[in-house]
């Protein structure tokens, strides 16, 4: 497995693989890695001649230094945990790299990107979107691999390859939890014992709201009002829970089959997002 800090190095590594044929799959990350990335780069193993991974904690993306600088760091074992998922090469630049002297641009999307996390995180999707198409600018995916966890940065780099033309297929990959349902994340590792067990409240939202909903509830309002009952009773801070059409987030009063629901809360500062479709 090669490591480089150099796009042209990647852009070499990749454009000779090419040429004898590989189709090139990408997974970008941010670093401390656990399962949930690691079945992405298997997925892309299945799916590709040829993986390419990013760890990369992009600070255009952070509205919160305290998050940034409190972000896990783990490069050591998060080589081996490509090396074991069979990447071919990592792309881990710098800061500097990433975001020279001079750097000025950025991919604003639009509703997509403001709305939820967005309206919660200012600039965060900015963020994503920038990094995004630069990282797919240098490694120009045949396919590039996301969780499902993070539901709406999926409909945010889907707009971003249909709207600049990006050659690249995305594919969302289910989520990844432990084994009380808590969603894997890179911020767990910041949750004292007795957060952790309060973050289970999340998943216990997700679940008890499918289950009414397979029940015969559809009023949203109902599903929204029992997920966050659940949650506050847990001791967690309910940033918003939103039940929304998949394919574009919009509300939706009267929920259906393969729309989504949608959580973010905070567990003792830390915050967790998580989601489900109803009815699958
Ligand atoms: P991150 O390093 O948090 O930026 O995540 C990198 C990629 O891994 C994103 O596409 C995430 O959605 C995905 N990911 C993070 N946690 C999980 C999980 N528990 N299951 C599946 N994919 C995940």
């Amino acid at each position: 497995m090669i490591t480089s800090h150099l796009p042209i190095e990647v852009r070499s590594f990749v454009e000779s693989a090419r040429r004898e044929g590989k189709s090139v799959g990408f997974v970008p990350t941010m670093g401390a890695l656990h399962a949930g990335h690691r079945t992405l780069m298997e997925r892309a193993g299945e799916e590709c001649d040829l993986v390419v991974a990013s760890i990369f904690v992009n600070p255009m993306q952070f509205d919160n230094q305290e998050d940034l600088d409190s972000y896990p760091s783990t490069l050591d074992s998060d080589l081996r945990t490509c090396r074991e998922a069979g990447v071919a090469l990592v792309y881990a630049p710098n800061a500097s790299t990433m975001y020279p002297a001079g750097f000025d641009s950025r991919v604003v999307v639009g509703r997509i990107g403001s709305i939820l996390e967005g309206r919660s995180r200012a600039g965060h999707y900015d963020g994503v979107a920038t990094v995004v198409t630069k990282l797919f600018n240098i490694v120009v995916p045949d396919v590039a691999y996301f969780g499902q966890k993070d539901f709406q940065q999926t409909l945010v780099v889907n707009r971003i390859v249909t709207d600049l033309d990006l050659p690249t297929v995305i594919r969302v990959v289910p989520t990844v939890r432990e084994s009380d349902g808590l969603a894997l994340s890179s911020r767990n590792v910041r949750l004292d014992p007795t957060a952790r067990q309060r973050a289970v409240a999340i998943p216990r939202a997700l679940t008890e709201v499918a289950g009414m909903f397979g029940r015969g509830e559809r009023e949203a309002s109902k599903l929204e009002a029992r997920a966050s009952e659940i949650m506050v009773e847990a001791g967690l801070s309910v940033d918003y829970v939103s039940v929304a059409h998949s394919g574009d987030l919009r509300p939706t009063p009267i929920a259906a089959v393969g729309d989504v629901i949608l959580i973010a809360a905070i567990v003792d500062e830390v915050r967790l997002i998580d989601n489900a479709i109803l009815g699958r």
